[in-house]
This record gives C-alpha cells, sequence and structure tokens, in this order.
C-alpha cells in the first residue's frame, strides 16, 4: 500500500522559488545569501499558515548546503544533491534542530538550546536552530536566550518564527534581521490551488478555487487542507465545483450571499428571510452565511466606489457594519444561531429602510424639517407593515407584534 502525504506536506515548497506569493521575502532573503551577509539571526513574521516554518527550513537548506564538490558556500539556490541537502529532504539534518517554544516554553527548555549550541556542527557548516511561536516563551527564557544572542559562537544560527511580534522583547528583537510574510493574495493562492488540483489529476473550477481562497484568508495549509478534503468529494470525472466547495465549507455560494445582501439593503425583509431559510434548508450553517455576509458588506464598503454596492449610501453601510459587529456577539452567545440570523436580517433590513443619513443631515431649513418628518414617518409606517408581514409568514420567531 502507498503511504499517503498529506498535500500541505507534498507540495511543501524546498526552494526559495517555490514560495507562494511571498516575492519580496524571497528577494530579501536571496540578496542577504548572495552578498553572504548573513546575520546570526532571522526572524520571520505574519498570519498563521502563509510559511514562515517553511521559509525557516528553506533558509536553512540554504545555509547548510555544501555543494557537490563539498566546498560551496552558503547559497540561495541548494545543490538538491549534497549530504546535507538529502539529510533536509528527509527531516534528518542533525544540524537543524526545530523547537516549538508553544509547548517549551521554561527556561529550562532553552538551556537545552543553549547546552547543544556549544557543540560543532556534524554534516554542514551552521547549527541551526529554529524556534516555532517564539512569542511564547517565558521572561526568564527570553533572558537566557539573550545571552547566547549577544554572543554567539560563529558556527550558531537561530531562525524565529511567530504570529505575534509585539510580544517578543525588544532587546531580542534588535538582535534579529526581521522578515515580515505577508497573507497569500486571493488570486495567487487560487491559481497554485489549480496548479496543485492538475498535479494531483483533477480540475478545480475557478469559482471553487475562488471560494477556496476566500475562506483560506491568505493561508496556504488551509487551502489545501480544504482543497485535499474536496477531493475526496469530487464526481468520477475528477471535476471539483464550487457547489461541492460551498457544501463542504457548510456555506452558500458567494452568487447566494451577494443576492442575500442586496435583498436586505434593498430592505425587502419577506424576501429575504425567505432566501437565508432557503439556504439553511440547503444545509447551510447559520453561522457561515452571516460570516459571508458580513464578508460581502465588507467587500462592498471598500470597494463601493464603482462597485457592486454604489448604489447605496456609505453612511448606511457603515451603520450596517456596526449592526453586524453587534450580532456577531449575539450570535456567539446563542444556542439558536437560526433565530439570531433571521432576527438580524430583520434588524438591518429594517435599518436599510431609513432614509440616508447624508441627505437628512442636508435638511436644515424650516421648510425642509416638515418634509423630513413626513418622510421619517412614512419609513415608520413601512417598516411596521414589513415586520408584522414578517411576523405573519413566520409565527413564533419574534415574541409580539409591533404595534
Ligand atoms: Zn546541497
Amino acid at each position: 500500500m502507498q503511504h499517503y502525504v498529506v498535500l500541505s506536506r507534498k507540495y511543501r515548497p524546498k526552494v526559495l522559488d517555490d514560495l507562494i506569493g511571498q516575492d519580496i521575502l524571497a528577494r530579501s532573503l536571496r540578496s542577504c545569501l548572495d552578498t553572504k551577509k548573513v546575520p546570526h539571526a532571522f526572524l520571520f513574521h505574519g498570519i498563521r499558515g502563509v510559511g514562515k516554518t517553511t521559509t525557516a527550513r528553506i533558509l536553512a537548506r540554504c545555509l547548510c548546503c555544501t555543494g557537490v564538490d563539498g566546498k560551496t558556500d552558503v547559497t540561495s539556490s541548494p545543490c538538491g544533491t549534497c549530504r546535507s541537502c538529502i539529510a533536509m529532504d528527509k527531516d534528518q539534518h542533525m544540524d537543524v534542530m526545530e523547537f516549538d517554544a508553544a509547548s517549551r516554553t521554561g527556561v529550562d527548555d532553552i538551556r537545552e538550546v543553549i547546552d547543544a549550541a556549544q557543540y560543532m556542527p556534524v554534516l554542514g557548516r551552521y547549527k541551526i536552530f529554529i524556534i516555532d511561536e517564539v512569542h511564547m516563551l517565558s521572561k526568564s527564557a527570553f533572558n537566557a536566550l539573550l545571552k547566547t544572542l549577544e554572543e554567539p559562537p560563529a558556527h550558531v544560527k537561530f531562525i524565529f518564527a511567530t504570529t505575534e511580534i509585539h510580544k517578543i522583547p525588544e532587546t531580542i528583537l534588535s538582535r534579529c534581521m526581521t522578515f515580515q510574510l505577508s497573507p497569500v493574495s486571493a488570486t495567487a493562492l487560487s491559481n497554485y490551488l489549480v496548479d496543485v488540483a492538475r498535479k494531483e489529476g483533477f480540475i478545480l473550477e475557478q469559482a471553487a478555487a475562488n471560494t477556496i481562497s476566500e475562506e483560506a484568508e491568505g493561508s496556504v495549509r488551509d487551502a489545501l487542507s480544504i482543497l485535499e478534503q474536496a477531493t475526496m468529494l469530487a464526481d468520477n470525472a475528477h471535476v471539483i465545483t464550487a457547489d461541492t466547495i460551498v457544501d463542504l465549507l457548510g456555506g452558500a455560494s458567494s452568487g447566494d450571499i451577494e443576492a442575500l445582501l442586496e435583498l436586505i439593503l434593498d430592505a425587502k425583509t419577506t424576501e429575504a428571510l425567505v432566501k437565508s431559510e432557503e439556504l439553511m434548508a440547503k444545509g447551510a450553517d447559520p453561522f457561515v452565511i452571516f460570516k459571508n455576509l458580513q464578508g460581502a458588506l465588507y467587500r462592498g464598503i471598500v470597494d463601493k466606489v464603482g462597485g457592486k454596492l454604489a448604489k447605496y449610501s456609505l453612511s448606511n453601510l457603515l451603520y450596517l457594519w456596526q449592526i453586524f459587529l453587534k450580532q456577531t456577539e449575539n450570535m456567539k452567545n446563542s444556542a439558536y444561531p437560526k433565530y439570531v440570523l433571521n432576527a438580524a436580517i430583520i434588524i438591518l433590513a429594517h435599518t436599510a429602510s431609513f432614509p440616508d443619513i447624508e441627505k437628512l443631515m442636508v435638511k436644515v431649513r424650516p421648510e425642509d424639517e416638515t418634509a423630513a418628518q413626513q418622510e421619517n414617518a412614512i419609513a415608520q409606517d413601512n417598516s411596521k407593515r414589513l415586520i408584522n408581514d414578517v411576523l405573519n409568514k413566520f409565527p413564533g420567531s419574534v415574541a409580539r407584534e409591533v404595534e
């Protein structure tokens, strides 16, 4: 039986050129290696899943490669054939040590690292310590580490990785060359997923790739993990459709979400509730619907100029955004997320039916005041009618009628 390797491991980049969506980082590292200006400590920071540990391993490979002749200096393009490169590929390099600071935070744990640093490397030219989640180290552990960082042995290199750079003491930071890994752009991630799927013998539809990238929020690891699950649900023709991904993620398609948001913004409460019930009946999770609605509104606010939501007033959209934030808390605390979702839709649609705040602010002259009052009264009447209409269609979802 063939040994199964998860996609994120199978496609883990081995050289700087293979890093996804980290062009600036790759260029800086290449220049640092090619000019042989190699610091004692590197620090990689960025959100989870963007490739910090992967980059640390690639860097270790570059620092340790001795070339086919056994004499090559540090390089930005490791040979892949020397003993050091082969040991790296097998995760068995005796001079490269990985240490997870999240599970080993104490001063005694870090002392082990410091003690090991005293010994000379066996295979490569350096002993390399990759310390993941370095921000988790205790204060005393940082102090112990600092002593070694201040006067490191010439054969030692540290590579730190963290998601929370602000938690790292300034004294440590000032001794590291710092690199930020950016979240991988949705386009780069989508293209990469289509490519990986093809290598695995699947056709990943572009819309499906986009949905995965959106869900993964810039994390390559998360994206590959979703793709991996999707390959198990693919049809006989090995095609992965957007619908497969939507079902897998317990959500609704981006088209459905945009349609629902537009019904809310147009204050079409009844239609919006019918649509949300329909999506839930198809198996969509209320949490995911809510989260996706929020994402759609966010994107609408950000690219409002010329975007799909251009016809709505920005101040109203921002006001709805506040309501979303508030309702998110309600949803988290509720045992009935379905009801919270529908109630939130009523509130949002009701708010969207208010007259444009910007226009109201212009009406300051006395003769306009009456017009404003009339407009308000009409809006209030409309919303009462809407809510009562909704209550008739969905009895039991809200306690009593609006008078
Ligand atoms: Zn090599």
